[in-house]
């Protein structure tokens, strides 16, 4: 017993899948997984867990991980080596370039993947091949909500941390479901309602977990929650609850926006969301009585047309109130990946530079040129969308993606597709053979999480290690090494020996991470961001000042725009979202055996008025069109959702029943996020059970 002691390995990561950022040990002996240890040490969750970071990490073993780069060769792919596969993408890239301009490629990055391999990749599209063509999938979740809280407070991010949500006299939930996208994070609020008189508003389509949990549950008519959250902003205005003394003091431009809201009445905001103005006064009126407020919001806020409108109102009454700046306050928008807030913050973005420094700004921008020796392109790249577009307009020939299923999970994925199949060069680089590497042109095999070291950065803004438990299996590379050895193919002449040196590098640039460092986030110590050079961190943003130069925040007017509907025969409203189980197309999740046992394929959820109506049951299968594609889906009557409509979870591994084959190109007008949750489909019964 004593011997087998030995070879147990215990090491510390951070989980893969959601924002949360849940670390714990991974004890191992060899290649084997033996157990997922969460200790009270962990910054975020302490002991605590969710099904997927406890039992979903068999795919890390799968058969189907890719252990050798593929080459294209007509209609199938052939194994190759490194040197085969890494000269050939440097001279297409290379070609391509030299052919079309620096703009005719684009670089999707990874959410999923490590700050410091964000960070390498966008330096790879500004400074080596001269493109703010850079982008990641932020732009399919919070972009509205960054957008909408930069033009409010100034800084993108939540405003404190998980503990301040725990903290708070009354927590609103707007468009999220956190006991299934954020689960951790949802205990802490199911504690604090249960245990210490938390109130708690569940604002929501469906009636999920913490809707049913929920003091006050209400359900609008889809894409209006603009209308309701300004009537309620009105309405607080009206009785003379407003901040006044924040106001004065602390934020820009409350007359003209006070101005705004005059249309904003609680017999228009009836009319149009369906809430009564009974429910409206009692939202107003529990927000008036709390002495903290968290609003908490995700995808049902910000996949809408309106979407940056929409965070930017929720932000106005947060202001309004003087909900900012104090324990327990704030805006919350939940980060989905794991990385997706790292992913952003070291500057895989189109207009930003690491930190969000503006590539725009001659100063930042000469900072960077010194930095990395080179000049850099002024003005913003392409983001997801204009990148699709571009390939259809024939001005983006190559691109180059990893650790991103886009064939899945961006919207209107047949208009996606053909977009793929236009390119004249595309390099995909995953753990697995993805939907979308079957466009490519070469696939490399890359490393997931537990095969290397890194950072991550979660919904809080902590940055957090994780390390390396196995070496890469076969043939495959952590991702920042093979985005080095292109880049140097390519003659960018780099020699990082490991992701500390990365992050040094970042530190040294980007303000906000000036006190970052390696040895500061050793084991269980974390850094919430910003960091101050001598290391002290912001957990909790705005005590003092907002992020605009004069300190103050600004109110923004703003108006709802309605949302999109292709026509009267399509008559069902579909939404769509997660589960608890599987992790956005699951190509983890699916792969772990514990998981898909449980939970072996998607659903779509019909009311049981509908049910009746259609002649259906649970268990039946249904085609669901819309005008852009059609899904066939196996059926769950629930009352989790009414009258007309469906919610389809959109964690599906297979092309032919993903919820992207219905969804169209509508997108928010500021962020390009596409409206997801804006499609009407019509449903025809293949088998009633
Ligand atoms: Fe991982 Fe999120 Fe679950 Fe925590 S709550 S274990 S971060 S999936």
């Amino acid at each position: 017993a004593a011997m087998r002691q030995a070879r147990i390995e215990r090491t510390k990561t951070v989980c893969t899948y959601c924002g949360v950022g849940c670390s714990f040990e991974v004890w191992t002996k060899d290649r084997q997984i033996l157990r997922i240890q969460p200790t009270s040490q962990a910054p975020v969750n302490g002991i605590s867990t969710c099904i997927k970071g406890k039992f979903g990490w068999d795919f890390v073993n799968s058969e189907e991980r890719l252990t050798k780069p593929l080459i294209r060769q007509g209609d199938r792919f052939v194994e190759a080596t490194w040197e085969e596969a890494l000269t050939l993408i440097a001279s297409r890239l290379k070609e391509i370039k030299d052919m079309h301009g620096p703009n005719s490629i684009g670089y999707i990055s990874s959410s999923k993947c490590s700050n410091e391999e964000n960070y390498v990749f966008q330096k790879f599209a500004r400074a080596v091949m001269g493109s703010n063509n850079v982008d990641n999938c932020s732009r399919y979740c919070q972009s509205p909500a960054t957008a909408g809280l930069m033009r409010t407070v100034g800084i993108g991010g939540d405003s404190g941390t998980i503990r301040d949500i725990a903290a708070a006299e009354l927590v609103m939930v707007v468009g999220a479901n956190p006991a299934e996208s954020h689960p951790v994070l949802a205990t802490r609020v199911k504690r604090a309602h249960k245990l210490h008189g938390q109130k708690l508003i569940v604002v929501d389509l469906r009636k999920h977990e913490l809707g049913r949990r929920a003091d006050v549950f209400l359900r609008p008519k889809p894409g209006t929650d603009l209308i309701w959250v300004s009537a309620v902003t009105k309405y607080i205005l009206d009785q003379g609850w407003e901040d006044r003394e924040f106001l004065n003091g602390r934020v820009n431009g409350v007359r003209e926006y006070e101005a705004s809201l005059d249309k904003y009445t609680l017999a228009y905001a009836e009319e149009k969301t369906g809430l009564s103005q009974n429910e409206l006064i009692r939202i107003a009126t529990m927000i008036h009585e709390a002495q903290s407020v968290c609003i908490l919001w995700a995808m049902g806020v910000t996949q809408h047309m309106g979407a940056t409108d929409t965070s930017t109102a929720i932000s106005n009454l947060l202001l309004m109130t003087g909900n900012y700046g104090r324990p327990g306050t704030g805006a919350y928008p939940l980060r989905g990946h794991n990385n997706v807030q790292g992913a952003c913050d070291f500057g895989t973005m189109p207009a930003w530079f690491p930190g969000y420094e503006a590539v725009q700004d001659e100063k930042i921008r000469a900072k960077y040129e010194k930095a990395w020796g080179v000049s850099l392109p002024p003005d913003p790249g392409y983001n997801n969308h204009q990148m699709i577009e571009g390939i259809h307009k024939g001005e983006l020939k190559a691109m180059y993606l990893f650790g991103e299923e886009m064939a899945l999970v961006d919207s209107n994925a047949n208009h996606v597709h053909e977009a793929f199949n236009k390119l004249d060069f595309f390099v995909v680089q995953d753990i697995f053979f993805t939907k979308t590497a079957q466009f490519a042109d070469v696939v490399l095999p890359a490393a997931p999480s537990l095969e290397k070291d890194g950072t991550f950065v979660n919904t809080e803004r902590r940055i957090q290690r994780f390390y390396k438990v196995f070496e890469p299996l076969g043939d495959s590379r952590p991702d920042w090494m093979i985005i080095q050895d292109v880049a140097n193919r390519l003659g960018a002449g780099w020699n990082y020996t490991h992701p500390s040196e990365i992050m040094a590098e970042a530190a040294s640039l980007a303000v906000v991470f000036a006190g970052v460092s390696y040895e500061r986030l050793d084991n269980w110590n974390s850094l919430v961001w910003p960091v101050l050079e001598n290391g002290q961190d912001t957990p909790l943003l705005f005590t003092e000042k907002f992020g605009f130069p004069d300190g103050k925040a600004k109110l923004i007017p703003v108006d709802w725009t309605p949302p999109f509907e292709p026509g009267p025969e399509y008559d069902l409203h579909l939404n769509n979202g997660r589960l608890l189980e599987h992790f956005h197309e699951g190509n983890m999740t699916y792969r772990s055996k514990g998981i898909t046992k449980k939970v072996p394929s998607e659903w779509l959820e019909v009311s049981p008025e509908l049910a009746r109506e259609r002649g259906i049951s649970s268990g039946a299968r249904v085609r669901l069109m819309s005008p852009y594609g059609q899904v066939e889906v196996r059926v769950e009557v629930t009352d989790r959702v009414w009258g007309n409509e469906l919610y389809l979870t959109m964690n599906s591994p297979d092309v032919d029943s993903a919820v992207n084959m219905l969804t169209s190109s509508y997108h928010d007008r500021i962020t390009h996020t596409p409206a997801y949750k804006e499609m009407n489909v019509k449903m025809e019964v293949l088998e009633p059970k």
